[in-house]
């Protein structure tokens, strides 16, 4: 049975976990700490039932697929792992130390593939012993929902390597886009401006949370507004997105809202803290302004 690495046991991290172990191969799960791990392997056995109660999914199928999911506390258990895939906080510092400390395990044909949403795959692949084996394989949010896989080769990227993600993210049944390494590459490249300009629609004061999501909803036909998802996937993360589209392309139209970076100093990081555009504590979700 083949194995995967995943390091970083978010609602990514864990996302891509499960779709894995449904696909039928083993999955070592990292975090910071095993208990990060371990409950995000319980958290994925919830979702699991969540989907045998629906029967969406055979109670057979469901344990064998959450017994494929092994917690751990550092990256030995990953040495015969064909494919390590990075889904830790966007930050490139972050990312840099982890894919640093598991090359020194991973066996010497391993691809290293990061989820980054934005961060440049060409500069990450530069601090591996072996850049040609490292690529960008970017899924969405949740992964067992969302049918497309983004793929970033880098400079110096082997193409056997594309080629044999290509095929994993197809055995996954996701649909796969190349896009050429630049900041925010497709989706996110296009989205997050949208998501940018929303907060200073709402920060400049010319229009409620509720007033925008109902009108990018309506008007857009888009099944959340701008602020819903922006919550769903995380403000740090947009923060984090909008920067390195700023940052990267020196492009001035790009700078983050102000009031984004407010509500992440003020810790209100969306549907994960609880509390983002939306209030999220309750039964009905509530807007924050
Ligand atoms: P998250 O905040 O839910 O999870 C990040 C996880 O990384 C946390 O569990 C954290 O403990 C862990 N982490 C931090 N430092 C670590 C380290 N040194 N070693 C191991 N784990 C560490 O974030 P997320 O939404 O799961 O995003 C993770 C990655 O996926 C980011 O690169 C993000 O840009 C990308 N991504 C996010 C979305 C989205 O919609 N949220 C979509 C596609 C890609």
């Amino acid at each position: 049975m083949e194995t995967i690495g995943i390091i970083g046991a978010g609602q990514m991290g864990a996302g891509i976990a499960q779709v894995v172990a449904a696909s039928g191969r083993r999955v070592i799960l990292t975090d910071r700490d095993l208990a990060i791990a371990e409950q995000a392997r319980a958290g994925i056995g919830k979702r699991l039932q969540r989907l045998v109660e629906k029967d969406k999914l055979g109670s057979a199928d469901a344990e064998a697929a959450l017994a494929r999911i092994e917690p751990a506390g550092d990256y030995s258990p990953m040495a015969n792992a064909a494919l390590i895939i990075e889904a830790a906080t966007e930050n490139e510092r972050i990312k840099q130390t982890i894919f640093a400390d598991a090359a020194k395990v991973l066996a010497p044909d391993a691809v290293l593939a990061s989820n980054t949403s934005s961060i440049s795959i060409t500069r990450m692949a530069a601090g591996v012993p072996d850049p040609a084996r490292f690529i960008g394989l970017h899924f969405f949010n949740p992964v067992p929902v969302m049918g497309l896989v983004e793929l970033i080769p880098g400079l110096a990227t082997d193409p056997a390597v594309v080629d044999r993600m290509r095929a994993f993210a197809a055995d996954l049944g996701k649909q796969v886009v190349m896009s050429r390494d630049a900041p925010g590459f497709i989706v996110n490249r296009v989205l997050m401006p949208m998501i940018n300009e929303a907060v200073f629609v709402a920060g400049d004061g010319t229009a409620s949370i509720a007033d925008i999501d109902a009108g990018c909803r309506l008007g857009l036909n888009h099944p959340m507004g701008p602020l819903e998802l922006a919550d769903f996937i995380g403000l740090d993360t947009c923060l984090e997105i909008m920067r390195v589209l700023f940052t990267g392309t020196g492009d001035t139209k790009y700078r983050p809202a102000p009031l984004l970076v407010q509500y992440v100093d003020a810790g209100w990081l969306g549907k994960k803290t609880g509390r983002g555009f939306y209030d999220w504590t309750g039964a009905e979700k509530l807007p924050t302004r």
